[in-house]
């Protein structure tokens, strides 16, 4: 009964997201490549410019083998702990050789198996790390902010959190290179990560973009605002690069886990994103099924199946999994509790928040309906 209310080609779900199913039962994004939601666009790439971006990243290469020595380090990489930044750190050591410095963003709502799998890694391949703790309180308040405010618009608060705090996160990256004169940042972005950014995060963006307007504002103080950057401050200076590599070498999700579980990076089981990603997603993630109907995870994982048709099972058996767990408050409960705590808001001021909004959705039927599919 539910599959015919599922894209029968990736796993979106009618009426969810403002998707629907045409006739043939197939989604908007599987029937137009092109289609664009808040929540959803493909950057285009083309054959032309993945192998553009391939060729710069050879010469990236090239670039910091040939002034290998001369500096403390070659570049720096985000390490979150995650499966994608652990793969990308042992590649850069071990496969090239770079003297590199992995920087982590503490937010405060970094799960501890994050850390432990950033201990366990650290133990077997030699890299200084920089773990970034001083702007907690600007992400707290961050949050805060954007699940208070969350609006009636289309954007899910998943992404709407996770564009800001990545604004946040980049910024201090950058400022880390910037104080140690490192000028290549590289992120293990993979290849379904590609709304907002193929390959190269813009230096235009990176110099302009990334306050938000909100920030003017209380609660916020001068304190949190001077995280950020102004243009003034890059003036005569030289801006770093941003690289996400995942989005132009081969990468291969199942390859990636194998690899770090190998090499006993990680524990065996601790690479999924699930245990991984942080608590307050766990949180976001809550809302946005009651709000929605289904989980913003959907539009990613339906991404990733347009790239390979033959893992469509395994994400809708995913998908089955998850979504009764969020449901009843069941994923990293602890991770929900932390956050609601912290952002001072209860699970049932949440929930009647997410409920208010489908009331006043057009889409109020299919949503509740979608809510019981899995
Ligand atoms: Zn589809």
């Amino acid at each position: 009964m539910e599959q015919q209310h599922i894209c029968k080609e990736c796993v979106l779900i009618d009426g969810s997201f403002g998707i629907e199913l045409n006739s043939e039962g197939v989604c908007n994004y599987c029937e137009d490549p092109t289609y664009k939601t808040a929540n959803w666009w493909k950057t285009q790439i083309t054959d032309e410019s993945k192998e553009a971006g391939l060729k710069d990243w050879n010469s990236v290469i090239e670039y910091l083998r040939s002034r290998q020595g001369e500096r403390k380090y070659d570049c720096i990489v985000g390490f979150s702990g995650g499966k994608d930044s652990t793969a990308l750190l042992y590649k850069m050591v071990h496969d090239y050789g770079f003297n590199l410095l992995a920087v982590t963003i503490d937010t405060g709502f970094v799960p501890e198996v994050a850390f432990e799998n950033m201990r366990d890694t650290l133990e077997k391949i030699e890299v200084d790390q920089v773990i970034i703790d001083g702007a907690k309180e600007t992400f707290r308040k961050l949050y805060q902010w954007v699940f208070t405010n969350q609006g009636s618009g289309e954007l899910t608060l998943t992404r709407n959190l996770c564009d800001n705090c990545g604004d946040l996160v980049h910024n201090l990256v950058v400022r880390e290179a910037m104080e140690r004169d490192i000028d290549v940042i590289l992120f293990g972005y993979s290849p379904d990560e590609i709304r907002r950014y193929f390959y190269e995060i813009p230096r235009d963006e990176i110099i302009n973009d990334w306050i938000p307007s909100f920030i003017s504002g209380e609660p916020f103080t001068e304190e949190d605002r001077e995280r950020y950057f102004t243009p003034e401050y890059f003036e005569n200076r030289e801006v770093p690069r941003i690289l996400l590599p995942y989005h132009v070498i081969d990468y291969s999700e199942e390859e990636i886990i194998k690899l770090i579980e190998s090499k006993n990076l990680v524990k065996k089981g601790n690479s999924s994103t699930l245990k991984t990603s942080c608590h307050v997603i766990a949180a976001a993630l809550f809302y946005d099924l009651n709000r929605f109907g289904a989980l913003p995870y959907a539009l990613q994982f339906a991404e990733l199946i347009r790239q390979e048709p033959s893992i469509r099972k395994k994400w809708l058996i995913t998908l089955k999994r998850l979504t009764p767990m969020i449901r009843e408050g069941k994923f990293n409960e602890k991770g929900v509790n932390i956050t609601l705590e912290e952002i001072g808001m209860s699970r049932e001021e949440l929930l009647s928040k997410a409920q208010g909004e489908v009331d006043k959705d057009p889409n109020r039927e299919k949503i509740l309906r979608n809510l019981g599919l899995f």
